[in-house]
């Protein structure tokens, strides 16, 4: 099995539950898939809003220290990968991928030179912001968009190789860095707004840029996205599916599923349940375009963009 998978947040619960990255507690737990399955996990640093200055980088100091030695107990399942190349080579080792992301931009407390600095960490995409305000911008919960120095991190961003993730930015945001960014943009957990009026998820005019442009969506299987029910029935979920396809999506969705950040039905409340939405999705869409979604996508995407931006 193919599985690529843009968001989860279990670097944070891990981190605070002191826990491995295998383990009986998490959503994720790498010891639930079989080693032989092709699989490449965004881990995202989770960056609270109200952290500044100083605390927002001794805290995302302690959370990468805690992944690098998550890294290093689990380097006979899985290794970091700094680009796709690396993916293949990941897996022709019998080992998963793990790719190093941030959500919130308050990582940079406020300053733009720890953008070289991420990246060198081999962080690959970044949110701007989580759902309220940092120095970059204010994310769902409020309206207003980007700052000035938000507008300038957009192509920082883009010179260190990061890739803007537009993921819990509100309307305005969204645009303005559309209209900055010069590379495709992902939102790496977000539904469809049409099918779940929540702030969290696309309308369709931001879904139809994201598709023209060569991006890239994450399909989110928090329940809140997908129809703020207890438990949505798969069908639930796969209205957002059948909506992204009859924008001319089938080349843009992905799974961003957002494990450990958020509750889940309770029949894809753990990773090898995507098994199941596999065969639900393949029945319903035809395993060719659930391969898309399930890996192809993704690993397109970033292998253009890797060879976009050089
Ligand atoms: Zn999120």
């Amino acid at each position: 099995m193919y599985l690529f998978d843009l968001h989860c947040d279990t670097v944070v619960e891990i981190c605070r539950e002191k826990l491995g990255l295998a383990n009986n507690t998490t959503q994720l737990s790498i010891d639930r898939l079989a080693q032989d399955t092709c699989w490449c996990q965004c881990y995202a640093i989770f960056m609270p809003d109200e952290y500044r200055g100083q605390a927002a980088i001794d805290y995302f100091q302690r959370h990468h220290g805690y992944f690098l030695r998550q890294m290093e107990k689990y380097q006979e399942q899985i290794c970091q990968v700094v680009s796709v190349k690396e993916l293949d080579k990941a897996y022709a080792c019998g080992k998963f991928a793990a790719m190093l992301t941030v959500e919130g931009g308050s990582v940079l407390a406020g300053d733009l030179s720890r953008i070289e600095l991420l990246s060198k960490l081999g962080v690959k995409m970044m949110t701007l912001t989580w759902n309220g305000e940092n120095e970059i911008g204010s994310g769902n919960s409020t309206d207003h968009g980007l700052t000035p120095f938000g507008e300038e991190v957009i192509s920082e961003m883009e010179r260190n190789r990061i890739v803007i993730d537009v993921s819990h930015l509100n309307e305005a945001g969204f645009w303005q860095a559309a209209k900055i960014a010069k590379y495709p943009m992902a939102a790496s957990h977000s539904n469809c707004r049409a099918v779940w009026d929540h702030p969290r998820n696309l309308r369709d005019d931001q879904i139809r840029y994201i598709i023209q442009t060569g991006g890239i969506v994450g399909l989110n299987f928090y329940i809140g996205f997908i129809n703020g029910q207890q438990n949505p029935k798969p069908q639930d979920l796969l209205k957002h599916v059948e909506h992204f396809l009859e924008l001319g999506g089938e080349n843009t969705l992905a799974l961003g599923s957002d494990y450990d950040g958020a509750d889940m039905p309770a029949w894809l409340d753990s990773v090898e349940k995507v098994q199941q939405l596999y065969r639900l999705m393949a029945f319903e869409f035809g395993r060719a375009t659930t391969d898309k979604i399930f890996y192809d996508n993704a690993y397109h995407f970033f292998e253009k963009y890797e060879e976009a931006v050089g």
